[in-house]
């Protein structure tokens, strides 16, 4: 496995290898990994030559800088993990080498994807990702792109993002990976409490009750029945419940079988955010 920390090596020896018609996978993400990342390189392995993982905490998408400075960093662990898998290469760029002093996110029109649920709790955070994401595809050249439907909001913004900065990408959604007692895998989980990682696995049993639910109500009725079900909650708190489309993120006032729905949720467990979400239709 060959691991990279410097932009225009990585460049250089993907470009030699593209010129000789290797394909790439590439799998972005912020390290502290974890089966549900290792579930994305698995199918990146069986779909081409070389798979490629990104190691990097971006900046420019924490709006809280107290987040960015306690998100978890494993990198050695990483590594191992990333061996154990035989992925092929690492990028674990440094931040002055991704971004020039002082620089910002690039500001992106993402069509209202990006001003809905994580993007309305998390000023500026899809343009800060838009923005790292592009200056990887623009670096490790891939194929093919790998991300989790765990962050299905995002993955739809990085699909808008391709066809406006038009780089030649396919990214591929890939399924949420779920520790044994529903808890949606993330690197956050580490940081949880005892008592609430305890408390967490409600997340989606409450996400599993909607779905069930959802043929009989209305969107309205099923998000005013799980903010109840967390008004009653002793140790969760609970940020948004929203319904949405899958295609363009809009909330919707009824349900009918000719579109695809979710239903989104964030919920604080004490100062950890855990996010997930589940088909409903
Ligand atoms: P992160 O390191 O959290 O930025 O995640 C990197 C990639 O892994 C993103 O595309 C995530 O959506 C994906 N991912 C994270 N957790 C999971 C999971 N539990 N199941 C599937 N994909 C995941």
């Amino acid at each position: 496995m060959k691991v990279f920390s410097v932009k225009e090596l990585a460049n250089n020896y993907i470009a030699g290898l593209k010129n000789n018609g290797t394909t790439i996978g590439l799998i972005p993400t912020m390290g502290a990994l974890h089966q549900g990342h290792l579930s994305l390189i698995q199918q990146a392995k069986e779909e081409n030559d070389l798979v490629v993982v990104s190691i990097f905490v971006n900046p420019t998408q924490f709006n809280n800088s107290d987040d960015l400075d306690k998100y978890p960093r494993t990198l050695e662990e990483d590594l191992a993990k990333l061996e154990s898998v035989h992925c092929d290469l690492v990028f674990t760029p440094e931040a002055n080498d991704m971004y020039s002093e002082n620089e910002k996110a690039e500001i992106f029109n993402f069509d209202g994807l990006d001003q809905v649920m994580e993007g309305a709790f998390r000023d500026n955070h899809f343009n800060g990702v838009g923005t790292i994401v592009k200056k990887l595809f623009e670096t490790l050249l891939p194929d093919n792109a790998y991300f989790g439907e765990k962050d299905f909001q995002q993955l739809q913004i990085i699909r808008k993002l391709t066809t406006i900065t038009k780089q030649p990408v396919k990214i591929i959604g890939c399924p949420i990976h779920r520790d044994p007692d529903g808890l949606a895998m993330s690197s956050r989980n580490m940081r949880l409490t005892k008592e609430h990682r305890k408390a967490a696995p409600f997340i989606h049993q409450t996400l599993l009750a909607a779905k069930e639910m959802a043929k009989n109500t209305t969107p309205k009725q099923l998000e005013n029945w799980v903010v109840d079900k967390f008004n009653n909650h002793p140790n969760l708190v609970l940020e948004y419940f929203s319904i949405a489309k899958e295609e363009d993120l809009k909330s919707i006032s009824t349900f009918n079988n000719h579109s695809k729905y979710r239903g989104f949720i964030a919920v604080f467990a004490g100062d950890i955010r855990l996010i997930d979400n589940i088909a409903l239709y």
